[in-house]
């Protein structure tokens, strides 16, 4: 199955209760070619009613990121854990993950990237356990943005989620000189 077949599946998905509520179940967008894909959590309502990724105010953070490390979006892969949006921007439920991963999986297996970048805790999370990796405890759960783990096949940098700074702007600086790494995968 090829990236349009999968995001046909995605579209039309009624596999859990995100079905009933969302506006358009959102696939990834990108570089099908890239060599870096960014896993945020889930689409906001902005991207619930385009069907685009990245549109809202997370996505104005995500575009001054990417400006200040140099990096362009066409040059990754972007999509979500979970493809529909979660009401009232409630967590993701465990069972809700595991019917939608699939499609996460399926993703990274046909772009084939070097690397992974999951941003926020529910997708760092995922990625870290489907990798066999240890997963810090909740409390100290930031000490792993912006720290390199090898995966079997990939290598994985977490990274804070975009959203993070319109909580705490302060956080900005930190985010970029992470941020920053994705351009050595990228260009290498
Ligand atoms: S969240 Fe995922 S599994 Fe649930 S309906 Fe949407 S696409 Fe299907």
């Amino acid at each position: 199955m090829g990236i349009e077949a999968l995001n046909k599946e995605i579209r039309t998905c009624i596999r859990c209760r995100l079905a009933e509520t969302r506006g358009k179940a959102l696939c990834g967008e990108g570089n099908l070619q890239a060599r870096l894909i960014l896993i945020a959590q889930a689409p906001g309502e902005n991207e619930d009613r385009e069907g685009r990724m990245f549109i809202g105010p997370s996505g104005k953070v995500l575009d001054e990121l990417l400006r200040r490390v140099g990096v362009d979006r066409g040059e990754v892969y972007m999509t979500n854990l979970v493809k529909c949006f979660l009401p009232r921007y409630r967590k993701p439920k465990r069972d809700e993950i595991e019917s939608c991963s699939r499609y996460l999986d399926r993703e990274i297996e046909l772009i084939g990237p070097k690397a992974l970048a999951p941003l926020g805790y529910h997708a760092t999370r995922y990625i870290l356990e489907k990798h066999g990796l240890p997963i810090p405890p909740k409390a100290d759960f930031r000490s792993v943005y912006g720290k390199v783990f090898e995966g079997d096949e990939r290598q994985i940098l977490p990274l804070q989620h975009p959203a993070a700074a319109l909580y705490d702007p302060s956080i900005m600086n930190v985010m970029v000189e992470n941020y920053a790494r994705i351009k050595v995968w990228i260009r290498q």
